[in-house]
Protein backbone atom coordinates (compact mmCIF):
# COMPACT_ATOMS: atom_id res chain seq x y z
CA UNK A 1 0.00 0.00 0.00
CA UNK A 2 1.29 3.46 -0.65
CA UNK A 3 1.65 6.08 1.81
CA UNK A 4 -1.42 7.66 0.44
CA UNK A 5 -3.66 4.73 0.31
CA UNK A 6 -2.53 3.93 3.50
CA UNK A 7 -3.63 7.91 4.59
CA UNK A 8 -7.27 7.72 3.08
CA UNK A 9 -7.82 4.30 4.62
CA UNK A 10 -7.08 5.91 7.82
CA UNK A 11 -9.24 9.14 7.66
CA UNK A 12 -12.58 6.68 7.66
CA UNK A 13 -11.51 5.95 11.59
CA UNK A 14 -12.38 8.16 14.58
CA UNK A 15 -9.78 10.38 15.77
CA UNK A 16 -8.90 8.19 18.82
CA UNK A 17 -8.58 5.32 16.10
CA UNK A 18 -6.39 7.07 14.01
CA UNK A 19 -4.14 7.92 16.75
CA UNK A 20 -3.90 4.43 17.80
CA UNK A 21 -2.69 3.47 14.38
CA UNK A 22 -0.07 6.35 14.34
CA UNK A 23 1.27 5.20 17.47
CA UNK A 24 2.71 1.88 15.87
CA UNK A 25 4.24 3.75 13.16
CA UNK A 26 5.75 6.40 15.35
CA UNK A 27 7.42 3.43 17.57
CA UNK A 28 9.44 1.98 14.69
CA UNK A 29 9.66 5.87 12.97
CA UNK A 30 12.46 6.56 10.65
CA UNK A 31 14.80 8.87 12.02
CA UNK A 32 15.28 6.58 14.95
CA UNK A 33 13.51 9.60 17.41
CA UNK A 34 12.65 9.53 20.70
CA UNK A 35 8.63 7.90 20.38
CA UNK A 36 6.34 10.92 21.73
CA UNK A 37 2.50 10.37 22.23
CA UNK A 38 0.92 13.95 23.03
CA UNK A 39 -2.23 11.93 21.68
CA UNK A 40 -4.04 11.51 24.51
CA UNK A 41 -5.27 13.12 27.33
CA UNK A 42 -4.50 10.96 30.01
CA UNK A 43 -2.68 12.75 32.52
CA UNK A 44 0.82 11.19 33.65
CA UNK A 45 0.41 12.38 37.35
CA UNK A 46 -1.53 10.43 40.10
CA UNK A 47 -3.14 11.71 43.28
CA UNK A 48 -0.75 9.63 45.65
CA UNK A 49 -2.92 11.39 49.03
CA UNK A 50 -6.35 9.74 48.77
CA UNK A 51 -4.69 6.33 46.98
CA UNK A 52 -2.83 5.64 50.40
CA UNK A 53 -5.58 6.87 52.25
CA UNK A 54 -7.79 3.99 50.34
CA UNK A 55 -5.22 1.48 51.23
CA UNK A 56 -5.40 2.44 55.59
CA UNK A 57 -9.03 2.21 55.48
CA UNK A 58 -8.59 -1.22 53.87
CA UNK A 59 -6.40 -1.85 56.33
CA UNK A 60 -8.58 -0.85 59.29
CA UNK A 61 -11.74 -2.41 57.54
CA UNK A 62 -9.97 -6.06 58.00
CA UNK A 63 -9.26 -5.77 61.43
CA UNK A 64 -12.97 -4.60 62.09
CA UNK A 65 -14.39 -7.38 60.14
CA UNK A 66 -12.12 -9.63 61.89
CA UNK A 67 -13.60 -8.68 65.29
CA UNK A 68 -16.95 -10.27 64.56
CA UNK A 69 -15.58 -13.64 62.46
CA UNK A 70 -11.92 -14.37 62.43
CA UNK A 71 -10.97 -17.36 60.74
CA UNK A 72 -8.05 -18.14 58.76
CA UNK A 73 -8.38 -16.07 55.95
CA UNK A 74 -12.79 -15.91 56.86
CA UNK A 75 -13.37 -12.39 58.56
CA UNK A 76 -16.65 -11.02 59.16
CA UNK A 77 -18.87 -7.85 58.86
CA UNK A 78 -17.98 -4.47 60.40
CA UNK A 79 -20.56 -2.95 63.80
CA UNK A 80 -20.73 0.81 64.38
CA UNK A 81 -21.11 0.01 67.65
CA UNK A 82 -17.39 2.09 68.60
CA UNK A 83 -16.20 2.53 65.18
CA UNK A 84 -14.72 6.24 65.73
CA UNK A 85 -12.84 5.73 69.01
CA UNK A 86 -11.51 2.45 67.28
CA UNK A 87 -10.42 4.34 64.43
CA UNK A 88 -8.82 7.01 66.57
CA UNK A 89 -6.70 4.12 67.94
CA UNK A 90 -5.94 2.51 64.62
CA UNK A 91 -4.44 5.73 63.13
CA UNK A 92 -0.80 6.70 64.13
CA UNK A 93 -0.63 10.08 62.62
CA UNK A 94 2.61 11.11 64.38
CA UNK A 95 4.43 8.34 62.78
CA UNK A 96 1.80 7.90 59.42
CA UNK A 97 1.50 11.52 57.89
CA UNK A 98 -1.65 9.88 55.69
CA UNK A 99 -3.40 9.18 59.10
CA UNK A 100 -3.45 13.03 59.57
CA UNK A 101 -5.38 13.33 56.30
CA UNK A 102 -8.24 10.93 57.71
CA UNK A 103 -8.58 12.35 60.73
CA UNK A 104 -8.35 15.84 59.05
CA UNK A 105 -11.36 14.10 56.76
CA UNK A 106 -13.33 13.11 59.62
CA UNK A 107 -13.57 16.41 61.56
CA UNK A 108 -14.05 17.76 58.18
CA UNK A 109 -16.97 16.24 57.58
CA UNK A 110 -18.11 16.80 60.84
CA UNK A 111 -17.76 20.21 61.49
CA UNK A 112 -18.66 21.25 57.84
CA UNK A 113 -21.21 19.03 57.07
CA UNK A 114 -22.80 17.29 60.30
CA UNK A 115 -22.14 14.06 59.37
CA UNK A 116 -21.77 11.61 62.37
CA UNK A 117 -18.69 10.01 62.49
CA UNK A 118 -19.14 6.76 63.16
CA UNK A 119 -21.59 6.50 60.51
CA UNK A 120 -19.19 7.83 57.57
CA UNK A 121 -16.40 5.75 59.24
CA UNK A 122 -18.23 2.41 58.81
CA UNK A 123 -19.62 4.03 55.28
CA UNK A 124 -15.88 4.14 54.04
CA UNK A 125 -14.99 0.86 55.42
CA UNK A 126 -18.01 -0.93 53.88
CA UNK A 127 -17.63 0.69 51.07
CA UNK A 128 -13.84 -0.32 50.68
CA UNK A 129 -14.18 -3.41 51.86
CA UNK A 130 -17.46 -4.19 49.69
CA UNK A 131 -18.65 -6.05 51.27
CA UNK A 132 -22.60 -5.12 50.02
CA UNK A 133 -24.23 -4.24 46.82
CA UNK A 134 -24.64 -0.26 46.79
CA UNK A 135 -27.44 0.49 48.69
CA UNK A 136 -29.09 3.29 48.07
CA UNK A 137 -28.60 1.98 44.73
CA UNK A 138 -27.93 5.44 42.87
CA UNK A 139 -25.14 6.56 45.96
CA UNK A 140 -24.32 5.95 49.28
CA UNK A 141 -25.73 8.34 51.59
CA UNK A 142 -22.62 10.12 53.39
CA UNK A 143 -20.94 10.10 50.32
CA UNK A 144 -23.86 11.98 48.03
CA UNK A 145 -23.24 14.83 50.92
CA UNK A 146 -19.37 14.62 50.32
CA UNK A 147 -19.34 14.45 46.20
CA UNK A 148 -21.55 17.25 46.37
CA UNK A 149 -19.59 19.78 48.67
CA UNK A 150 -16.51 18.67 46.18
CA UNK A 151 -18.45 19.78 43.40
CA UNK A 152 -19.69 22.60 44.97
CA UNK A 153 -16.03 23.65 45.90
CA UNK A 154 -14.27 23.39 42.73
CA UNK A 155 -17.28 24.27 39.88
CA UNK A 156 -19.85 26.22 41.29
CA UNK A 157 -17.79 29.79 41.93
CA UNK A 158 -20.02 30.45 45.33
CA UNK A 159 -23.17 29.04 44.33
CA UNK A 160 -24.70 27.01 47.08
CA UNK A 161 -26.04 24.35 45.41
CA UNK A 162 -25.24 21.72 46.85
CA UNK A 163 -27.99 20.52 49.50
CA UNK A 164 -30.42 20.91 46.29
CA UNK A 165 -28.62 18.96 44.15
CA UNK A 166 -28.82 14.73 43.89
CA UNK A 167 -25.82 12.79 42.35
CA UNK A 168 -25.15 9.14 40.40
CA UNK A 169 -21.62 8.41 39.99
CA UNK A 170 -21.04 5.97 37.43
CA UNK A 171 -17.90 4.49 35.91
CA UNK A 172 -16.15 7.37 34.57
CA UNK A 173 -17.09 10.67 32.53
CA UNK A 174 -17.47 7.83 29.73
CA UNK A 175 -20.70 6.00 31.24
CA UNK A 176 -22.46 9.20 32.69
CA UNK A 177 -22.89 10.30 28.89
CA UNK A 178 -23.70 6.52 27.61
CA UNK A 179 -26.41 6.57 30.64
CA UNK A 180 -27.36 10.35 29.69
CA UNK A 181 -28.13 9.90 26.40
CA UNK A 182 -29.94 6.27 26.92
CA UNK A 183 -32.59 7.68 29.29
CA UNK A 184 -33.06 11.18 27.20
CA UNK A 185 -34.35 8.50 24.34
CA UNK A 186 -35.60 6.24 26.82
CA UNK A 187 -37.86 8.92 28.07
CA UNK A 188 -38.64 10.35 24.83
CA UNK A 189 -37.13 13.96 25.93
CA UNK A 190 -35.46 13.49 22.40
CA UNK A 191 -36.98 12.09 19.37
CA UNK A 192 -35.84 11.62 16.24
CA UNK A 193 -36.41 14.77 14.42
CA UNK A 194 -35.15 16.69 16.96
CA UNK A 195 -32.75 20.09 17.10
CA UNK A 196 -29.52 19.93 19.06
CA UNK A 197 -26.96 22.03 20.14
CA UNK A 198 -23.80 21.19 20.18
CA UNK A 199 -19.84 23.46 21.19
CA UNK A 200 -17.84 22.38 18.62
CA UNK A 201 -14.97 21.43 18.37
CA UNK A 202 -16.08 19.07 20.59
CA UNK A 203 -14.98 15.44 22.09
CA UNK A 204 -15.63 12.46 19.42
CA UNK A 205 -18.03 10.78 21.01
CA UNK A 206 -20.54 13.60 21.08
CA UNK A 207 -20.40 13.96 17.50
CA UNK A 208 -20.31 9.77 17.13
CA UNK A 209 -22.83 8.43 19.57
CA UNK A 210 -24.92 6.97 17.15
CA UNK A 211 -28.47 7.73 19.32
CA UNK A 212 -27.51 10.76 17.90
CA UNK A 213 -27.36 10.48 14.07
CA UNK A 214 -31.37 10.68 13.60
CA UNK A 215 -31.15 13.87 15.14
CA UNK A 216 -30.73 16.99 13.29
CA UNK A 217 -27.32 18.16 14.71
CA UNK A 218 -27.37 22.32 14.90
CA UNK A 219 -23.62 23.41 15.53
CA UNK A 220 -22.93 26.09 17.78
CA UNK A 221 -19.38 26.83 16.73
CA UNK A 222 -17.47 28.28 19.47
CA UNK A 223 -14.03 28.15 17.61
CA UNK A 224 -15.57 30.92 14.77
CA UNK A 225 -14.44 33.30 17.35
CA UNK A 226 -10.64 33.42 16.32
CA UNK A 227 -10.44 37.35 16.13
CA UNK A 228 -11.84 37.22 20.22
CA UNK A 229 -8.99 35.53 21.52
CA UNK A 230 -10.62 32.26 21.01
CA UNK A 231 -13.50 33.65 23.62
CA UNK A 232 -17.25 32.16 23.25
CA UNK A 233 -18.78 35.06 21.96
CA UNK A 234 -22.51 36.06 23.83
CA UNK A 235 -23.72 36.31 20.17
CA UNK A 236 -22.86 32.02 19.27
CA UNK A 237 -24.77 31.45 22.51
CA UNK A 238 -28.05 33.14 21.65
CA UNK A 239 -28.25 30.43 18.50
CA UNK A 240 -29.63 28.27 21.14
CA UNK A 241 -32.58 30.75 20.90
CA UNK A 242 -33.22 29.43 17.27
CA UNK A 243 -36.53 27.49 16.55
CA UNK A 244 -36.95 23.83 17.51
CA UNK A 245 -33.87 23.44 19.76
CA UNK A 246 -34.32 21.43 22.21
CA UNK A 247 -31.41 20.33 23.79
CA UNK A 248 -27.50 21.76 24.29
CA UNK A 249 -24.51 19.19 24.89
CA UNK A 250 -21.65 21.36 25.87
CA UNK A 251 -18.14 20.36 27.06
CA UNK A 252 -16.36 23.15 29.18
CA UNK A 253 -13.63 24.25 29.21
CA UNK A 254 -14.12 22.69 25.50
CA UNK A 255 -11.59 19.67 24.34
CA UNK A 256 -9.89 20.36 22.34
CA UNK A 257 -10.64 24.12 22.16
CA UNK A 258 -9.63 24.07 26.18
CA UNK A 259 -11.68 27.17 26.28
CA UNK A 260 -13.98 27.87 29.73
CA UNK A 261 -16.99 30.29 29.09
CA UNK A 262 -16.56 33.65 30.41
CA UNK A 263 -18.99 35.15 32.62
CA UNK A 264 -20.47 37.20 29.25
CA UNK A 265 -21.32 33.76 27.63
CA UNK A 266 -22.61 32.65 31.14
CA UNK A 267 -24.80 35.40 31.40
CA UNK A 268 -26.30 34.92 27.74
CA UNK A 269 -27.17 31.73 28.93
CA UNK A 270 -29.03 33.09 31.62
CA UNK A 271 -30.62 35.18 28.74
CA UNK A 272 -31.74 32.49 26.71
CA UNK A 273 -33.31 30.11 29.67
CA UNK A 274 -35.57 33.25 30.62
CA UNK A 275 -36.59 33.03 26.87
CA UNK A 276 -36.48 28.93 26.79
CA UNK A 277 -37.23 27.83 30.04
CA UNK A 278 -37.47 24.48 28.64
CA UNK A 279 -33.82 23.90 27.29
CA UNK A 280 -32.28 20.96 28.16
CA UNK A 281 -28.76 21.67 28.86
CA UNK A 282 -26.18 18.92 29.76
CA UNK A 283 -22.39 20.35 30.45
CA UNK A 284 -19.42 17.63 30.61
CA UNK A 285 -17.21 20.15 33.33
CA UNK A 286 -14.25 17.33 33.31
CA UNK A 287 -11.38 19.80 33.22
CA UNK A 288 -13.48 22.80 35.16
CA UNK A 289 -10.13 22.48 37.44
CA UNK A 290 -7.84 23.66 35.16
CA UNK A 291 -9.07 27.04 34.71
CA UNK A 292 -8.78 29.67 37.52
CA UNK A 293 -11.79 30.81 39.24
CA UNK A 294 -14.16 28.58 36.74
CA UNK A 295 -18.05 28.65 36.82
CA UNK A 296 -20.10 25.82 35.34
CA UNK A 297 -23.02 26.34 33.46
CA UNK A 298 -24.94 24.50 35.92
CA UNK A 299 -24.39 27.49 38.50
CA UNK A 300 -25.80 30.01 36.32
CA UNK A 301 -29.22 27.07 34.84
CA UNK A 302 -29.23 24.62 37.53
CA UNK A 303 -33.03 24.07 36.55
CA UNK A 304 -31.90 23.41 33.42
CA UNK A 305 -28.45 21.63 33.54
CA UNK A 306 -27.18 18.19 34.04
CA UNK A 307 -23.49 18.29 35.03
CA UNK A 308 -21.14 15.97 34.41
CA UNK A 309 -17.72 15.43 36.28
CA UNK A 310 -14.99 13.05 36.16
CA UNK A 311 -11.78 12.29 38.63
CA UNK A 312 -10.07 10.92 35.84
CA UNK A 313 -8.39 13.94 34.43
CA UNK A 314 -7.03 15.80 37.84
CA UNK A 315 -6.28 12.87 39.79
CA UNK A 316 -5.05 10.95 37.02
CA UNK A 317 -7.62 8.03 37.87
CA UNK A 318 -8.86 6.65 34.36
CA UNK A 319 -8.10 3.00 35.15
CA UNK A 320 -10.31 3.66 38.30
CA UNK A 321 -13.46 4.70 36.11
CA UNK A 322 -14.62 7.30 38.37
CA UNK A 323 -17.44 9.99 37.50
CA UNK A 324 -20.60 11.18 38.18
CA UNK A 325 -24.04 13.06 36.92
CA UNK A 326 -25.29 16.16 38.70
CA UNK A 327 -28.89 17.17 38.61
CA UNK A 328 -30.73 19.93 40.43
CA UNK A 329 -33.79 17.95 42.43
CA UNK A 330 -36.13 20.69 40.89
CA UNK A 331 -35.18 20.18 37.19
CA UNK A 332 -36.64 20.90 33.72
CA UNK A 333 -35.77 16.52 32.80
CA UNK A 334 -38.70 15.45 35.85
CA UNK A 335 -41.44 18.63 34.34
CA UNK A 336 -40.56 17.64 30.68
CA UNK A 337 -41.64 13.80 31.99
CA UNK A 338 -44.89 15.16 33.50
CA UNK A 339 -45.62 16.95 30.41
CA UNK A 340 -45.45 13.82 27.90
CA UNK A 341 -48.80 13.28 26.31
CA UNK A 342 -50.05 10.80 28.28
CA UNK A 343 -50.20 7.71 26.23
CA UNK A 344 -45.88 8.41 26.66
CA UNK A 345 -46.83 8.63 29.95
CA UNK A 346 -48.46 5.45 30.32
CA UNK A 347 -45.71 3.88 28.38
CA UNK A 348 -43.12 4.36 30.72
CA UNK A 349 -44.88 4.07 33.84
CA UNK A 350 -45.09 0.48 32.73
CA UNK A 351 -41.54 0.58 32.08
CA UNK A 352 -40.77 1.62 35.76
CA UNK A 353 -43.36 -0.23 37.29
CA UNK A 354 -41.41 -3.03 38.38
CA UNK A 355 -39.05 -0.62 40.14
CA UNK A 356 -41.35 1.60 42.35
CA UNK A 357 -45.00 1.92 43.11
CA UNK A 358 -44.96 5.08 41.97
CA UNK A 359 -43.42 5.23 38.75
CA UNK A 360 -44.69 7.88 37.36
CA UNK A 361 -43.01 9.85 40.48
CA UNK A 362 -39.63 8.61 39.34
CA UNK A 363 -37.33 11.21 39.33
CA UNK A 364 -35.22 11.51 35.83
CA UNK A 365 -32.10 10.74 37.72
CA UNK A 366 -33.57 7.42 39.09
CA UNK A 367 -34.66 6.39 36.02
CA UNK A 368 -31.17 6.56 34.85
CA UNK A 369 -29.81 4.64 37.31
CA UNK A 370 -32.46 1.93 36.42
CA UNK A 371 -31.93 1.95 32.73
CA UNK A 372 -28.40 1.85 33.50
CA UNK A 373 -29.22 -2.11 34.30
CA UNK A 374 -32.00 -2.37 31.88
CA UNK A 375 -34.67 -1.60 34.55
CA UNK A 376 -34.93 -5.04 35.69
CA UNK A 377 -31.39 -5.22 37.29
CA UNK A 378 -32.33 -1.85 39.52
CA UNK A 379 -31.69 -3.57 42.39
CA UNK A 380 -28.28 -4.38 42.18
CA UNK A 381 -27.45 -1.00 40.43
CA UNK A 382 -25.16 1.47 41.05
CA UNK A 383 -21.32 2.18 41.04
CA UNK A 384 -19.33 -0.44 42.81
CA UNK A 385 -18.64 1.07 46.45
CA UNK A 386 -14.59 0.84 46.52
CA UNK A 387 -15.24 3.31 43.33
CA UNK A 388 -17.42 5.63 45.08
CA UNK A 389 -15.31 5.58 48.23
CA UNK A 390 -12.18 6.40 46.20
CA UNK A 391 -14.58 9.34 44.88
CA UNK A 392 -15.16 10.79 48.15
CA UNK A 393 -11.27 10.26 49.19
CA UNK A 394 -10.26 12.01 46.20
CA UNK A 395 -13.14 15.00 47.04
CA UNK A 396 -11.71 14.92 50.71
CA UNK A 397 -8.14 15.63 49.50
CA UNK A 398 -9.65 19.23 48.46
CA UNK A 399 -12.21 19.44 51.23
CA UNK A 400 -9.85 19.39 54.09
CA UNK A 401 -7.16 22.24 52.20
CA UNK A 402 -7.53 25.68 53.53
CA UNK A 403 -8.05 28.39 50.86
CA UNK A 404 -5.51 27.39 47.82
CA UNK A 405 -5.33 23.24 46.75
CA UNK A 406 -2.03 23.11 46.58
CA UNK A 407 -2.67 19.48 44.16
CA UNK A 408 -4.97 21.29 41.89
CA UNK A 409 -2.36 24.10 41.53
CA UNK A 410 0.51 22.31 40.55
CA UNK A 411 -1.49 20.57 38.19
CA UNK A 412 -2.10 23.59 36.40
CA UNK A 413 1.47 24.73 36.89
CA UNK A 414 2.37 21.50 35.24
CA UNK A 415 -0.21 22.05 31.77
CA UNK A 416 1.02 25.53 31.75
CA UNK A 417 5.28 24.80 31.32
CA UNK A 418 4.36 22.52 28.70
CA UNK A 419 2.24 24.48 27.05
CA UNK A 420 4.82 27.66 27.35
CA UNK A 421 7.76 25.07 26.15
CA UNK A 422 5.26 24.19 22.92
CA UNK A 423 4.35 27.80 21.88
CA UNK A 424 7.73 28.73 22.58
CA UNK A 425 9.15 26.33 20.50
CA UNK A 426 6.74 27.04 17.63
CA UNK A 427 7.57 30.65 18.14
CA UNK A 428 3.61 30.82 18.60
CA UNK A 429 1.80 33.56 20.97
CA UNK A 430 0.66 31.67 24.11
CA UNK A 431 -3.16 32.14 24.29
CA UNK A 432 -3.24 34.14 27.96
CA UNK A 433 -6.73 34.53 28.15
CA UNK A 434 -7.63 33.38 32.36
CA UNK A 435 -10.58 30.41 30.53
CA UNK A 436 -7.71 29.00 28.49
CA UNK A 437 -7.26 25.59 30.88
CA UNK A 438 -4.19 24.84 28.30
CA UNK A 439 -4.79 20.95 29.46
CA UNK A 440 -4.85 20.25 25.26
CA UNK A 441 -3.59 23.36 22.79
CA UNK A 442 -4.82 23.25 18.84
CA UNK A 443 -2.14 24.29 16.52
CA UNK A 444 -3.16 25.92 13.25
CA UNK A 445 -0.57 24.06 11.07
CA UNK A 446 -1.73 26.02 7.81
CA UNK A 447 -1.54 29.27 9.93
CA UNK A 448 2.24 28.34 11.11
CA UNK A 449 3.38 27.50 7.41
CA UNK A 450 2.11 30.65 6.03
CA UNK A 451 4.05 32.92 9.17
CA UNK A 452 6.90 30.89 8.58
CA UNK A 453 7.16 30.43 4.56
CA UNK A 454 4.26 32.56 3.01
CA UNK A 455 0.75 32.07 1.64
CA UNK A 456 2.03 30.17 -1.52
CA UNK A 457 3.23 27.28 0.76
CA UNK A 458 0.21 27.21 3.10
CA UNK A 459 -1.88 26.87 0.14
CA UNK A 460 0.13 24.20 -1.71
CA UNK A 461 0.18 22.30 2.02
CA UNK A 462 -3.79 22.37 2.25
CA UNK A 463 -4.42 21.71 -1.38
CA UNK A 464 -1.98 18.98 -2.67
CA UNK A 465 -1.93 16.13 0.31
CA UNK A 466 -4.79 13.89 2.09
CA UNK A 467 -5.35 15.79 5.20
CA UNK A 468 -4.31 13.18 7.51
CA UNK A 469 -0.61 13.24 5.76
CA UNK A 470 1.74 15.83 7.99
CA UNK A 471 0.14 13.45 10.96
CA UNK A 472 0.86 10.28 9.27
CA UNK A 473 4.43 11.69 8.57
CA UNK A 474 4.92 12.86 12.05
CA UNK A 475 4.32 10.11 13.13
CA UNK A 476 6.12 7.76 10.17
CA UNK A 477 9.49 9.67 10.04
CA UNK A 478 9.92 11.64 13.29
CA UNK A 479 8.16 9.63 16.05
CA UNK A 480 5.37 11.77 17.30
CA UNK A 481 1.87 11.36 16.93
CA UNK A 482 -0.40 14.07 18.02
CA UNK A 483 -4.24 14.14 17.16
CA UNK A 484 -6.19 15.42 14.29
CA UNK A 485 -9.00 18.43 14.95
CA UNK A 486 -10.85 17.51 12.01
CA UNK A 487 -12.20 14.49 14.06
CA UNK A 488 -13.39 17.02 17.02
CA UNK A 489 -15.19 19.18 14.26
CA UNK A 490 -12.44 21.64 13.67
CA UNK A 491 -11.29 22.92 10.18
CA UNK A 492 -8.64 21.26 8.49
CA UNK A 493 -5.00 21.20 9.61
CA UNK A 494 -5.63 21.54 13.51
CA UNK A 495 -3.45 19.51 15.34
CA UNK A 496 -4.55 18.93 19.06
CA UNK A 497 -1.63 18.21 21.41
CA UNK A 498 -1.99 17.14 24.78
CA UNK A 499 -0.57 18.87 27.50
CA UNK A 500 -1.39 15.58 30.05
CA UNK A 501 0.93 13.08 29.14
CA UNK A 502 4.49 13.54 28.35
CA UNK A 503 7.46 15.08 30.85
CA UNK A 504 8.05 18.69 30.52
CA UNK A 505 11.27 18.53 28.25
CA UNK A 506 8.87 17.12 25.70
CA UNK A 507 7.15 19.51 24.55
CA UNK A 508 9.58 21.37 23.23
CA UNK A 509 10.74 18.37 21.17
CA UNK A 510 7.86 17.85 19.71
CA UNK A 511 7.99 21.55 18.50
CA UNK A 512 11.79 21.12 17.12
CA UNK A 513 9.60 18.32 15.22
CA UNK A 514 6.68 20.16 13.76
CA UNK A 515 9.50 22.55 12.66
CA UNK A 516 11.81 20.10 11.03
CA UNK A 517 8.93 18.30 9.46
CA UNK A 518 7.07 21.47 8.11
CA UNK A 519 10.78 22.54 6.27
CA UNK A 520 11.12 18.82 4.85
CA UNK A 521 7.11 20.32 2.80
CA UNK A 522 8.84 23.45 2.34
CA UNK A 523 12.08 21.88 0.76
CA UNK A 524 9.89 19.69 -1.52
CA UNK A 525 7.47 22.71 -2.15
CA UNK A 526 10.93 24.91 -3.55
CA UNK A 527 12.03 22.21 -5.75
CA UNK A 528 8.65 21.22 -7.15
CA UNK A 529 8.83 25.76 -8.74
C1 LIG B 1 -11.67 12.43 29.15
C2 LIG B 1 -13.04 12.94 28.94
C3 LIG B 1 -14.17 12.24 29.39
C4 LIG B 1 -14.06 10.82 29.87
O1 LIG B 1 -13.90 10.73 31.19
P1 LIG B 1 -13.67 9.32 31.88
O2 LIG B 1 -14.06 9.62 33.26
O3 LIG B 1 -12.22 8.98 31.76
O4 LIG B 1 -14.54 8.32 31.23
C5 LIG B 1 -15.42 12.81 29.27
N1 LIG B 1 -15.57 14.02 28.69
C6 LIG B 1 -14.52 14.70 28.20
C7 LIG B 1 -14.73 16.00 27.56
C8 LIG B 1 -13.22 14.18 28.30
O5 LIG B 1 -12.20 14.83 27.77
Amino acid sequence: MTSREEEKRLEKLGAFEISSELLQLAQHNQKGNLFLNAGRGNPNWINAKARLAFTRIIEFGVEESERTISQGDLAGYIQLEGIFERFETFLTPKTKKIDQFLLDAVNYVHDALNIDQAEFIKELADGAIGNNYPVPSRILKNSERVINAYLESVLYRGEKLAEQTDLFPTEGGTAAIVYLFNSLKENKLIKKGDKIAINTPIFTPYLQIPELNDYELVEVDLRSNEEHNWQIQASEVDKLKGEGIKAFFSVNPSNPGAMAFNDAALAEIEKVIAEKPELMIITDDVYGTFVEDFKTIYSVAPYNTLLVYSYSKLFGATGWRLGVIAANKKNVFDHLINQLALIDQKELAARYSINTLEPEKLKFIDRMVADSRSVGLYHTAGLSTPQQIMEVLFSLTHLVTQEKDAYIEDTKKIIDQRYQALFKGLMLEPNTSKENSKYYALIDLYQLAEKLYGPDFSNYLAAHFEQVDFLYNLSQKNGVVLMDGVGFGTKPGELRVSEANLPNKDYGIIAKQILELLDEYHQNFLQQE
